[in-house]
């Protein structure tokens, strides 16, 4: 490609509503143009870089047996209601109607058209296993689409399905899709780790995100120092503390504690660590108000919550006027003594070691010091309740916990039967019997990668590509082009040998000045440049610089073809 016939769209100035990193360069770079919320047009170069990712992915979904498909993105209301996805998978949800009044949805994802299609072609266990992928437009009606790409409504997803006679079949494909995932995110260039996810509503049986390591992600991750354990902070247990519960030494009192709401304001006043007081939250579940208890260092982990038999997925806070009328005071005084005994009390492991607590009075700007479990307050449920924090020891027993930020890129997950199931997708197995499928499903975002390879690899000029995604790999800077026919002819020459040896090259030959020139090639990231000039030509060098080079060098040309080979 020419510079001189390309669009090239560049901006200097940072745009004010980018607030990340990826975002503000994908602008400034001119990759990307916002359309609405959410929605953006991929430009000439914006998409050169998706499509190298893009194809990456499918050499390796291939390599590893996958089938590419193209499912349609309008996607008809019946199937979503054979799995109780019209409803359930909420606000973003995009639907649709045609002039018949017939309701569609712009497809989130896949998994009702791919079990329509599997439960129609699959009718033998001979055909089994297999793998379905496709690389698709998504529509997520986001509650907060940000950061570009990163978070948009509408993005560019892989997402594949696999079919199985049985759990193991599953489990197998699984390990299979996790080394291609691992090949995808090496040769994609990122620093990534894969963690344990929460199976969520869709409860299947095993599940990993990949997560590029950035201090942008959106996500929180719990690593191992000792061992190469890995959890979404959703999911990471936090393991019951080392020492067992001291005996209660001190007598319940009850302090005054005027306008102390928080339990920094009140273990201030008190002159009490914050780990020695005792948190509690008042929910809502479908059968009634449920206390959950931490202790004052820790918070809450809803995703835990969510798991409770107690609140069987359905909750929310409790409202001020509900705490008053059954506990009889404000939200900030409450403790787990004295509560009514329709509540159940369920206590975090680290909060139900404490001994001689300070808690909540269940009255306003009152405080219980020297509280007890069980001589005290009612303990019906201990459990895990809670984010780990840095520090916690790691659950596999080998070294501690640390947190570290994280882009979710992509997803494995074994779904089990609750798709097949609920849609009547079977096979007849070797005895001629039905057998309901066991599937799998494994995304990867796409148009979210792109994004997340700049927030790894940036600098002050500007965006730093990895050769294998780089919109070129090398930039040929002209100096005057059209006063100097010969160094005109010398950089058209390398730009043709170096294309036709395969080695992707732009040539910049806008004749602008050096430095406008340098400027644009930084900024969007080319990882390699050479410059041609009438001294160099003279010395018989060409001016070689890699994009994380301080410095440039005075190379051959031969030399120029070994260090791009
Ligand atoms: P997230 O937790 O980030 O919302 P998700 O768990 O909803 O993602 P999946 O349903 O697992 O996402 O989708 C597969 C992949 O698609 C994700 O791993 C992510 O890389 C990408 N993706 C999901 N939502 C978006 C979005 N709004 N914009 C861009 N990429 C997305
Ligand atoms: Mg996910």
């Amino acid at each position: 490609m020419r510079l001189s016939q390309f669009h090239l769209a560049t901006i200097k100035e940072t745009p004010a509503d980018a607030e990340i990193v990826s975002h503000q360069l994908m602008l400034r770079a001119g990759m990307i143009r916002k359309l609405g919320a959410g929605i953006y047009t991929w430009s000439p170069l914006g998409l050169r870089v998706l499509q190298k990712v893009a194809a990456i992915v499918r050499e390796e979904m291939n390599r590893a047996g996958a089938l590419e498909l193209l499912m349609p993105s309008v996607q008809p209301r019946e199937l979503w209601d054979e799995t109780e996805r019209w409803q359930k998978f909420g606000g973003q949800l995009l639907k649709i109607k045609d002039r018949k009044q017939q309701e569609y949805c712009y497809g989130p994802t896949h998994e009702e058209v791919i079990t329509d299609f599997a439960r129609h072609e699959l009718n033998s266990y001979k055909q089994l296993p297999v793998t379905f992928y496709q690389i698709q437009t998504k529509f997520r009606d986001e509650i907060r689409p940000r950061f570009g790409v990163m978070r948009a409504r509408e993005f560019l997803m892989k997402d594949a399905y696999s079919f199985h006679l049985d759990a193991d079949s599953m489990a197998a494909e699984y390990s299979n899709m996790y080394s291609a995932y691992t090949r995808i995110f090496n040769r994609l260039g990122l620093r990534f780790r894969a963690v344990q996810a929460d199976t969520g509503a869709i409860g299947g049986n095993a599940s990993h995100e990949f997560h590029v390591l950035a201090d942008s992600g959106e996500d929180a991750i719990a690593f191992s120092t000792g061992s190469d354990y890995a959890a979404n902070i959703e999911l990471a247990e936090a393991v019951a503390p080392a020492q067992a519960r001291a005996a209660a030494s001190a007598t319940l009192t009850r302090v005054a504690t005027p306008h102390q709401k928080s339990i920094d304001e009140v273990a201030g006043f008190l002159k009490v660590a914050a780990e020695q007081c005792v948190k509690t939250m008042i929910l809502r579940g479908r059968d009634g108000l449920v206390a959950l208890c931490v202790r004052g260092d820790h918070e809450i982990n809803e995703v835990k919550a969510q798991k409770l038999a107690l609140l069987a997925g359905e909750f929310e806070l409790a409202s001020e006027a509900e705490i008053a009328s059954v506990i009889g005071c404000a939200p900030g005084s409450i403790g787990p003594v004295g509560l009514p005994a329709s509540v159940p009390v369920i206590v975090d492991r680290a909060a139900a070691a404490l001994a001689d607590f300070v808690c909540g009075g269940n009255q306003d700007d009152s405080h219980y010091c020297g509280a007890n479990w069980d001589r005290d307050a009612r303990v019906s449920e201990i459990t895990d309740i809670r984010k780990v924090v840095a520090g916690d020891p790691s659950p596999d027993g080998n070294g501690e916990i640390r947190i570290a930020r994280g882009i979710e890129v992509g997803h494995v997950f074994q779904l089990g039967q609750n798709y097949a199931r609920a849609m009547d997708a079977t096979v007849l197995d070797e005895s001629g019997q039905k057998r309901v499928l066991y599937m799998g499903c494994y995304g990867i975002g796409v148009s979210r990668i792109v994004a997340a390879s700049i927030e790894q690899n940036f600098d002050a000029a500007g965006i730093i590509w990895p050769d294998a995604i780089a919109p070129w790999r090398v930039a040929i800077c002209v100096i005057n082009p059209k006063h100097d026919a010969a160094v005109a002819a010398a950089a058209e020459a390398l730009y043709a040998d170096l294309n036709a040896g395969g080695i992707e090259a732009v040539l910049d030959d806008r004749g602008l000045r050096l430095g406008q020139m340098f400027a644009d090639i930084e900024l969007i990231g080319i990882p390699h440049r050479v410059v041609v000039s009438e001294r160099g030509l003279a010395a018989g060098t060409f001016e070689y610089r890699s994009r994380r080079a301080s410095e440039s060098e005075a190379i051959s040309r031969q030399q120029v073809f070994e260090r791009l080979a």
